[in-house]
């Protein structure tokens, strides 16, 4: 039975913390507390300013599928009014080039036109053999089972069995070779590697497919996407403001303890009782400053994650790009911590700095240090036409965590879905679905359905 009066705890004020607390709200739910350690919320959706507008550090864009977030954007009576995004693509040698376009690549004719039958086999499987690939989150996919809701704007709840669905642990590279659909990985990679989710030689299939299911995918292939004008940072402020309770800025949570029913949080040397924690901050970290299970200890020390960096640069207005633009070949395993995408948010002016992303860590290479990284890119930038003159922020982010085949195929999510409510936790975020605003609030959504 739920109880609306029960003190809840949300650790994070990210997109999976703040939205947690909408859909706690919307169930009646008011005696929540969320803790965020940093001074401002929005998590990795990071708009800073710059000569009178805002930038994009973190999260940049959404697809009309976007069910969780457009549920955020209706309570706080706001939309997605950013700057359409214009786009191209170029080669090592900084020359713009059309990889999808026949006529402009006569020698590739053969190697597009196969591409374009594989995708249509593609969206025939993703419908049939991997019917319910796509649902929230990873319930029973490890034993061949879909439990969810499907994406549609409806959210129907759909489940059943299909041991195809183990497939789905296979890295992506090996799920595309099985199904004989590799040449699919050419418009993948877009909108996976270069958004730094990492390489398809590693990355379980699942991650790719639920964030890129095939009508997502194809509307990155559309450039039917969403941005806000006041940066993605914007959407996680107004509902933050929207709700009841505000989440709790600087708030430096030194221990978690779970006993006689309760949890006791340490923030700032204050020990405060809840009845419920839900955690939205990386659970690879739990352990520093939770009462651990062995079993939390265990599964979560599985986790990993991308290195994934960001910087933020002024160019001479000759150097600046016409528009944004992504370099293919730097998004092979081979060319990790080159430069893969540049973005210009702002058509219209050149005042405004543009953003580089380049990914610094592959599995069983070594990692590049940040500031090597960074003066890769910056030569990158310089190759392809578009020098800095400087460089006015970076962050290197803590980014997309997520557990590799063996443990997923081990049923690593099964194993920590049965924890859920065990000592009054409950795990969200990221790790639970997928790295993106979208997957992350869909996420919580559920979680407050099935357990609040
Ligand atoms: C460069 C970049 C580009 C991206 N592009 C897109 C995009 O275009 N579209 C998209 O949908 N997504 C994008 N994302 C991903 C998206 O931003 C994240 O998936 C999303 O923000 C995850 O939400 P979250 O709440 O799970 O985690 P986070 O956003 O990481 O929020 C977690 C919050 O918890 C807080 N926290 C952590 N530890 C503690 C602690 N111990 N105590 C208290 N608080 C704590 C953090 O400070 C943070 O505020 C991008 C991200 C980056 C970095």
């Amino acid at each position: 039975m739920a109880n609306i009066n029960e003190k809840i705890c949300i650790i994070g004020a990210g997109p999976a913390g703040l939205s947690a607390a909408m859909y706690l709200e919307q169930k009646g739910y008011f005696n929540y507390t969320i803790l965020e350690k940093e001074d401002h919320v929005g998590g990795k959706c990071h708009s800073p300013h710059y000569n009178g507008r805002r930038y994009e550090m973190g999260a940049i864009m959404g697809v009309p599928s976007y069910y969780a977030v457009h549920d955020v954007e209706e309570f706080c009576g706001i939309t997605h009014d950013g700057p359409k995004l214009n786009r191209n693509y170029k080669n090592l040698k900084g020359k713009v080039i059309e990889p999808f376009e026949p006529k402009k690549n006569p020698l590739k004719i053969p190697r597009l036109l196969k591409m374009r039958k594989q995708l249509k086999v593609f969206g025939e499987l993703l419908e049939t053999k991997y019917k319910g690939y796509d649902v929230n989150g990873h319930r029973g996919v490890a034993e061949g089972r879909y439990d969810g809701y499907a994406v549609t704007p409806d959210r129907e709840k759909i489940s059943g069995e299909n041991p195809n669905l183990k497939d789905l642990a296979l890295p992506f590279k090996e799920f595309c070779e099985l199904n004989g659909v590799e040449l699919v990985q050419d418009i993948w990679i877009g909108p996976f590697t270069s958004f730094g989710y990492g390489y398809f030689d590693e990355i379980p299939a699942a991650y790719v497919l639920k964030y890129l299911d095939f009508q997502t995918t194809m509307n990155f292939v559309k450039v039917n996407l969403w941005t806000w004008k006041e940066g993605t940072q914007y959407i996680w402020e107004c509902l933050n403001d929207k709700l009841r309770n505000q989440a709790r800025l600087n708030s430096d949570i030194t221990s978690v303890e779970r006993h006689d029913g309760k949890v006791f949080v340490t923030v700032n040397d204050e020990v405060e009782v809840y009845d419920k924690i839900i955690v939205t901050a990386p659970l690879q970290f739990l352990p520093n400053y939770f009462d651990a299970t062995e079993e939390e200890k265990e599964l979560f020390s599985k986790i990993d994650y991308e290195r994934y960096d960001v910087l933020a640069v002024e160019t001479k207005p000759e150097n600046h790009p016409e528009i944004s633009y992504y370099i293919f070949d730097n998004m092979t395993p081979e060319r990790y911590g080159h430069l893969m995408v540049y973005y210009r948010r702002w058509k219209d002016s050149v005042d405004q700095v543009i953003t580089t992303y380049a990914l610094r860590n592959h599995r069983g290479k070594r990692t590049y240090k940040t500031s090597a990284c960074k003066k890769i890119v910056l030569k990158d930038l310089e190759a392809m036409g578009n020098a800095a003159s400087k460089v006015v922020n970076e962050k290197n982010w803590y980014y997309f965590p997520h557990v590799f085949t063996e443990d997923y195929a081990a049923g690593w999510y099964d194993k920590v879905e049965a924890m859920q409510g065990m000592n009054g936790t409950y795990y969200a975020g990221e790790i639970m679905s997928f790295g993106d605003m979208d997957e992350t609030a869909e996420y919580s959504r559920e979680l407050v359905d099935r357990f609040f």
